[in-house]
């Protein structure tokens, strides 16, 4: 009966406008705004969109979800050795296939349909944490990748991944968190901008650092901040944390 329904459906497919899908956005963003709104919403929370087509009916569907960082995959190690984060980032809004067993039920149809799905950006935050994602977890163990990830120190161009001529949405890098070591004993350290340049945070020791020390296969998440307008630089960590004090 489903199949037969869809087939003589009197209601007609229409595709969604970019200007209904930013509307619909919107009414999903302030109903978020309702229950949860903070400076860390303000400053690093942005809505992902991820869009699905039937493959029977070719109906458009979009959910909405809020995110605090983007968490991408790393492309299995090229022969240069190295992937750039556009590649992570392309992987991670590249069309994917779902079988039926994997994939949500389409509205129109009623059921399980094998369909696409691609996720894009809808809203972008002030600032963009994005999350290289090393750690690849198996049936048995987990293990870590150490492909060496190369990031713009400025100019971040996600414009691409964001709703259909949103034009260029350009982010500088200010703070980079390592990881060194393997699955079972890693430790953690910081790069991060201030008036002052860069500075590496190792436990109780800050050393001053050039632009060329930044880039290692050991970057692992990295903290991107619109580079339109004059940031008030609120988001610095230190600011922040005297911020929370006061409250
Ligand atoms: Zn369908």
């Amino acid at each position: 009966m489903d199949k037969l329904h869809t087939e003589i459906n009197r209601r007609p497919y229409v595709k969604r406008t970019g200007k209904e899908i930013s509307e619909e956005a919107n009414v999903m963003w302030k109903k978020h705004l309702e229950r949860d709104d903070s400076i860390i919403v303000d400053i690093f929370s942005g809505q992902l969109r991820s869009s699905l087509h039937c493959s029977v009916c070719s109906h458009y569907s979009n959910t909405f979800d809020v995110f605090c960082d983007l968490s991408l995959p790393i492309p299995k190690r090229s022969c240069r050795g190295e992937v750039s984060l556009q590649e992570c980032l392309d992987l991670f809004s590249q069309e994917e296939k779902l079988d039926k067993e994997n994939s949500p039920m389409c509205e129109r149809c009623n059921r399980r349909t094998e369909c696409t799905k691609r996720l894009s950006i809808q809203r972008f935050p002030q600032v963009i944490v994005i999350h290289l994602n090393r750690f690849t977890t198996s049936r048995w163990s987990i293990s870590k990748s150490t492909v060496y990830v190369s990031f713009p120190l400025k100019n971040l161009d996600l414009g691409p991944y964001g709703p259909v001529d949103c034009g260029p949405v350009l982010y500088d890098l200010y703070a980079i968190c390592n990881h060194a070591g393997t699955v079972n004993m890693g430790h953690y350290t910081a790069c991060c901008l201030d008036e002052n340049g860069w500075c590496f945070y190792n436990d109780s020791s800050a050393t001053p650092l050039t632009e060329s020390q930044l880039q290692t296969n050991q970057a692992y998440v990295l903290f991107y901040q619109r580079s339109r307008s004059e940031p008030p630089r609120l988001w610095c960590p230190r600011k922040l944390i005297e911020a929370a004090a006061v409250l």
